[in-house]
């Protein structure tokens, strides 16, 4: 046997690698008097991550340990950094024989099942995704353990784009599969830094089970393994329809900068809109970013809501201070589900339900809907005021009064016999001191010995006789004294006492509140929805934006509109330059969007897009007048990077986000393409950018489409299929150029890279030659445009005349593809290179 195993033989690691073998894919937190240890693998890879001291246990088993007092902030990193952690604890043996402690797991911990505050984001929802499959339909739903809400989808099982689309909008923490679904996570979850959890068999229920009752009793099951007692609820499972919804994939999501920017945190339209108090809000508010409706009803009732809101601003300003005493209650009740409660929850839920019942108030007499609050809700309210003590409620029980005096008598003397007592004691120590004459008389207390009268050595001889000794130390003895014993039963059993009724009382009330839980829900989500309704009010206040109006005909009008994101940010003095735009799919539906650089192409678009979005969520839209169409989705090819990860290319990448678009976009759908064709050479990258023009444009209806370019030649395109040129306009004096940010219609004369990679600080020599070079380079191109605007010279060379004076097989070859091209139809650069190559023949012929 090899020195490591006789180390790895020892009771106490046999012991652990029983335990660490049903648990290979966690770190095992294995509980060793107060530190929390860690072995082997994981002692390696927690060491790294925690940026903790590896050791040796027995200078040979690799070990890191944690003192147990503090192990939060570990577990957070850890869990953080996408691992589980299961907490092994030491459990008190009833066989005295037994030669090493007991020990037994009694949490793990997920990213996906956490409930504990600090491992939660509280402005985001913490989604554990479950998949599952039959032959025909892939079921993925999306549990969130600390806000008990579950929402499931049920697609083909042959779309996987839809599936991997789908998998990605949330953001699941940890994605919980069955094995025969394996195979549809693959691209869904490849780069992500995720936790994966296969489904153990046991999870499952019996072949009876079906459908949404299978995801339900997987996750139940799941949690019950992670918490070992307790018993979550979810509320409803609630199907999604995703034609109930406007649809944004992932990168669409992010190249809007929705929620998240890389280098502004609060760059991004979440971070303009959220003017929420409470976390349930911010959360709502969230989620209607990602899942702005396609109901139009819906869409109208948000729209009353803020104009009722609007035309009461001193009840908004009283409704918002209610709404700040309103805690997050869903995550509260989740903790307690969880074990984790704290006698302070119980006010903020108490002052929570007070705010609602005010906030009703308010916003009945102001006409806005809003549901009453429950009885049951009042009841429990009533069990809080009887119960509760007034003052601050302690963190943990036993540090302070818990609950209210007058509400159980024994409680109260118990409560008084306990403040009481330091007095009793003092009061004895006196007279004791005084009846004895012994001036080093004291009475003092240990947890060992309870209460004791203490004599120093000396005057120890002199103690009384009703004084029994209870110990002898070397500068005195200890006694206790009838009176004494009887005082410390009084206090002693004050403490049990108010130990025991703390328990009860806090144990009934977190039942009452737990069996009140979908009623709580239905608070928290009207809270949440009211202080969403705010938020868009004041933003539409701050910004002005507009009502928009619903349109039938798909036609998408916006007169003067703005990008409230960027506009927001606006340096100091600068002022943003709202564009309009017109798009009709049975007319101009596909704008080629030409300008120099940095003149406002990226934004436009943008602003395009998340106008549409704000008038999907309800809110008010920041334009002079807006008229939208309900749109089925939004797709962007914005930006280029490679993905490493994958192994795939910048212009791979770019083609296959373009490939999605056009698989699935549809009549309904709005598309932006900014500078499609970029990431190849110039002919492969235009040509490319041409066909998908042309093949967008011979739909009808068609999609409505904004497609920013630099390669100017696509603005040729313009003439029938729906096609038209927007441009952003400059102004152009003495070498310097104005950036107007104005979109027209046309085209735009020239790109200015080489002025903006002046501005970007690039050297004069790079500039000056990089001009020269373009000069030379446009003087060329110009010759041959010339040729192309002349039709004549195609007319002449497919004249009969000259055909029959040409002989050569080149001639014929070059005379015979112009007979059968409309050079109407052909990209210019197709036509460039023919011209070109007539240059060279007619010049061959001279
Ligand atoms: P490129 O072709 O280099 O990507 P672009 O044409 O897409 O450039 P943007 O990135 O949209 O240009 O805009 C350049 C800058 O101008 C941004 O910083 C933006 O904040 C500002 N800007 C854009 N549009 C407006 C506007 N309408 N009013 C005021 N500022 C604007």
């Amino acid at each position: 046997m090899s020195e490591d195993n006789d180390a790895l033989s020892t009771p106490v690691m046999r012991q652990y690698l029983e335990i660490k073998v049903l648990h290979p894919d966690a770190i095992l937190f294995f509980r060793m008097g107060d530190f929390y240890e860690m072995f082997l693998e994981d002692a390696k890879e927690a060491a790294l991550i925690l940026d903790i001291t590896l050791t040796k246990r027995q200078n040979q088993i690799p070990m890191a340990g944690i003192p147990y007092h503090a192990t939060e902030s570990y577990i957070a990193r850890l869990i953080n950094a996408g691992k589980k952690v299961v907490v092994c604890e030491q459990i008190k043996s009833d066989d005295p024989k037994a030669k090493i402690m007991q020990r037994e797991v009694v949490r793990i911990i997920t990213p996906g099942t956490v409930v504990e505050e600090n491992l939660l984001g509280s402005y985001q929802n913490n989604y554990l995704s479950l998949v599952l499959c039959d032959k025909k339909y892939v079921y993925i739903a999306f549990a969130d353990v600390s806000t008990a809400e579950l929402i499931y989808f049920y697609l083909p099982e042959s779309d996987s784009d839809r599936i991997k689309d789908t998998i990605q909008r949330f953001s699941p923490k940890e994605v919980l599969y069955s094995p025969e679904s394996e195979k549809y996570l693959g691209p869904a979850t490849q780069d992500k830094k995720l936790t994966l959890t296969p489904v153990r068999p046991d999870f499952l229920p019996d072949a009876k089970t079906k459908g949404i009752d299978t995801v339900v009793h997987v996750l139940d099951a799941y949690l019950k393994y992670n918490y070992r007692r307790h018993d979550f609820k979810f509320k409803s499972p609630r199907l999604i329809d995703e034609s109930e919804f406007l649809g944004l994939d992932e990168r669409t999501i992010e190249h809007l900068e929705l929620v998240e920017n890389e280098n502004q945190k609060n760059h991004t339209l979440f971070g303009v809109l959220n003017r929420c108090v409470t976390p349930q809000g911010k959360r709502h508010l969230k989620q209607r970013i990602l899942f702005p409706s396609s109901n139009p009803e819906m869409i109208r009732s948000h729209w009353d809501k803020i104009q009722i809101l609007t035309s009461f601003k001193k009840e908004r300003t009283k409704l918002l201070s209610l709404l700040d005493e309103v805690i997050d209650i869903e995550r509260v009740l989740s903790r307690f589900r969880g074990g984790k409660a704290s006698p302070r929850d119980f006010r903020g839920i108490q002052k929570s339900i007070t705010s609602y019942t005010q906030i009703k108030t308010i916003l009945d007499e102001i006409g806005f809907s809003f549901s009453s609050l429950h009885t049951n809700l009042q009841e429990l309210n009533l069990k809080f005021d009887t119960r509760l003590s007034e003052g601050e409620l302690p963190v943990f029980l036993g540090n302070s009064p818990f609950l209210k005096s007058g509400y159980s008598k024994e409680y109260d003397h118990a409560i008084l016999a306990k403040e009481k007592g330091k007095d009793w004691i003092l009061e004895l120590e006196e007279k004791e001191k005084k009846a004895s004459g012994i001036s080093s008389l004291k009475i003092r207390y240990n947890k060992i010995l309870g209460y004791f009268i203490e004599i120093s050595r000396g005057q120890a001889k002199d103690a009384p006789s009703h004084f029994v000794k209870k110990q002898t130390l070397v500068t005195g003895e200890r006694f206790t004294s009838p009176e004494l014993e009887e005082m410390e039963r009084a206090i002693l059993a004050a403490d049990e006492i108010i130990e025991k009724i703390e328990k009860e009382e806090f144990e009934y009330l977190i039942s009452a509140c737990l069996e009140n839980f979908s009623d709580f829900l239905s608070l928290a989500s009207e809270i949440a929805s009211l202080d969403y309704h705010i938020s868009l009010t004041i933003c539409k206040e701050e910004y002005q934006w507009i009502c928009p109006e619903i349109r039938e005909d798909g036609v998408i009008q916006l007169v003067e509109s703005r990008h409230p994101v960027v506009e927001a940010f606006l340096p100091m003095g600068e002022r943003f330059v709202p564009n309009s735009l017109d798009l009709n799919p049975r007319e101009d539906a596909i704008a080629i969007l030409t300008g120099p650089n940095m003149a406002g192409k990226s934004t436009f678009m943008r602003q395009v897009a998340i106008n549409q979005i704000l008038f999907q969520m309800g809110s008010f839209v920041p334009a002079k007048f807006a008229s939208l169409p309900i749109v089925d989705r939004i797709f962007t090819r914005i930006g280029s990077g490679d993905n490493l990860t994958t192994g795939e290319s910048t212009f791979y990448v770019e083609m296959k986000e373009t490939a999605y678009i056009l698989n699935h976009y549809t009549e309904k759908s709005l598309i932006l393409f900014d500078e499609v064709g970029r990431g190849t050479s110039t002919y492969d990258g235009l040509s490319l950018a041409w066909a998908i023009l042309e093949f967008m444009g011979k739909d009808f209806p068609r999609a409505k489409t904004i497609f920013a370019t630099h390669y100017h030649e696509l603005t040729e395109l313009e003439k029938g299929n729906g096609i038209f040129n927007l441009y952003l306009d400059t102004f152009e004096k003495e070498g310097e150029i104005l950036f107007l940010k104005k979109v027209k219609k046309g085209k735009s004369k020239q790109s200015f890279g080489i002025y903006v990679a002046k501005l970007a600080g690039i050297p004069s020599q790079v500039t000056a030659r990089a001009r020269e070079l373009l000069t030379g380079l446009e003087s060329k191109k110009k010759e041959i445009k010339i040729k192309q605007e002349e039709p004549s010279l195609f007319g002449n060379l497919v004249d009969p005349e000259l055909l029959s004076k040409t002989k050569s097989p080149t001639e014929i070859r070059i005379l015979k593809k112009l007979e059968e091209i409309d050079i109407n139809k052909i990209p210019p650069i197709e036509a460039l290179q023919i011209l070109e190559e007539l240059n060279r023949w007619s010049k061959e012929k001279e």
